[in-house]
């Protein structure tokens, strides 16, 4: 497993714990240290444990040598990063190419080439032809396997996938991905055969697919509030309908996280090369920076006009709860607009400050959300971590100087706030006060 990030720690640890021996390679040997004294250089619920089981079972281990793990490999899966390339939108696949690269130089016996980063149509053809030109002797087949696992519930999603997508291109590498998947399968778990460029495209779609749904609720939500009607109302309505399903129809501050953002790009991108601007793709990245930006606003009505010199409690800052992960999180828009405009910004967040603190400067880190309250003129729920769910609402308010809550997450409503002594309350899609 080359790269131990979110996608491919995980994958590691999980296909460890399905019987297979699995070695895990990174570059980066902070983390490689990390993880042979048995830390996990991520937050992931669980990860910890299953990772400790497995080593101890000596069917895990970690190491900088790619060489020596790949000696004996049926397969060698490329779980690297694809951020989205500086200027046009498309994926680096810098990192994923350099892997193909040193595949080719190191593997002497037959080996599936799995890629399970997420990939542009057409990348795994690109890693075949890599690897061909670096290593015309080897043996090898080129697999795409994209990965759907959630951070903050990788683990389940691994083992209890919804589906396990394969693209391939010759049976010998359908039987050794059959083999590595087949714990999965025989719990009747689908696992669905694709020719390559059909694997690779259903990631983009799927990703693009709940990107827009999101996206979707938030408009709704924004319309709601001006016409009086209840967001969390009308989800629950709209997803009781068996065809539109109730699972990403929560409202809230925008999308962010490691993938959406930068897959809709890459999506985007694909579609303008082949001349079929991905039309709705393209609306829904717009639309999402526009939700951003209302968030800013919604604050800034509720600090009368003006951040100067007001002191705001933001209680979480990751893109979702349950993990440490920042990448393109909202907060990365809305902190900075805040503390430009002048507050003095107090951030709680139960994992985020370790990768927070380069990508917020200017803040305060808090470890409890009454400390970030005290002598607040406002208190800002931005992600919905279970230690945000139940707050004392009355102590909050209590230690506020002006208390006047965003609730950006809808985990409380006008009642709370009101009973709670709050003097303004807002949150998305629904009628607040002020
Ligand atoms: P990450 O940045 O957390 O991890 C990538 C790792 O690869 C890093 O540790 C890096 O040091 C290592 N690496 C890079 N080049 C290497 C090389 N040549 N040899 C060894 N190690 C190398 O990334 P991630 O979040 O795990 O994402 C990986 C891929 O999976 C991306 O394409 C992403 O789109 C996709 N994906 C991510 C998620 C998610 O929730 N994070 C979900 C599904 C798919």
């Amino acid at each position: 497993m080359i790269g131990t990030g979110y996608v491919g720690l995980v994958s590691g640890v999980c296909f460890s714990d399905f019987g297979h021996d699995v070695v895990c390679v990174d570059k980066d040997p902070k983390k490689i240290e990390m993880l042979e004294r048995g830390e996990v250089p991520i937050y992931e619920p669980g990860l910890g444990a299953l990772m400790a089981k497995n080593v101890e079972a000596g069917r895990l281990s970690f190491t900088l040598d790619l060489a020596s793990a790949i000696e004996g490999a049926e397969a060698v899966f490329i779980a690297v990063g694809t951020p989205t390339r500086r200027g046009d939108g498309h994926a680096d696949l810098s990192y994923v190419m350099a892997a193909a690269e040193e595949i080719a130089m190191m593997a002497k016996d037959y080996v599936v080439v799995v890629t399970k980063s997420t990939v542009p149509v057409g990348t795994n053809r690109q890693v075949k032809q890599t690897i061909k030109k670096a290593n015309p002797e080897l043996d090898f087949d080129v697999a795409s396997n994209p990965e759907f696992l959630r951070e903050g519930a990788a683990i389940d999603d691994f083992m209890k996938p919804d589906r396990v997508v394969v693209g391939v291109q010759s049976d010998k590498a359908a039987e050794v991905m059959n083999e590595i998947y087949r714990p999965l399968e025989m719990r009747d778990f689908p696992v669905v055969v694709t020719d390559l460029e059909s694997a690779e495209m259903i990631k983009y779609a799927a990703n693009a697919f709940l990107a827009t749904k999101i996206t979707f609720i938030n408009e709704i939500a924004m319309l709601c509030e001006k016409v009086g009607a209840d967001i969390k109302q009308v989800s629950n309505g709209m997803g009781m309908d068996a065809r539109i399903g109730s699972k990403f129809l929560q409202a809230g501050p925008g999308y962010g996280g490691s993938c959406f953002p930068k897959d809709t790009k890459a999506l985007a991108r694909i579609g303008q090369e082949h001349a079929v601007p991905m039309q709705i793709t393209e609306t829904v990245i717009g639309v999402n920076e526009e939700i951003k930006r209302r968030m800013i606003t919604k604050l800034e009505d509720l600090c009368e006009g003006s951040f100067n010199g007001k002191i705001i409690a933001m209680l979480g800052v990751t893109f979702k709860p349950d993990t440490d992960d920042m990448r393109d999180a909202p907060a990365l828009t809305i902190v900075p607009a805040l503390v430009g405009g002048g507050a003095k910004v107090r951030v709680c967040d139960p994992q985020g400050q370790h990768e927070g603190e380069a990508l917020l400067p200017g803040v305060n880190w808090v470890e409890d959300p009454y400390k970030a309250a005290q002598n607040a003129d406002l208190l800002v729920v931005l992600t919905e971590w279970n230690e945000f769910r139940a707050l004392d609402l009355k102590k909050l308010a209590n230690k506020m100087a002006l208390p006047r809550m965003a609730d950006l997450r809808n985990v409380y409503s006008v009642k709370d706030a009101k009973r709670a002594g709050f003097e303004a309350y807002d949150s998305i899609g629904r009628a607040g006060f002020i």
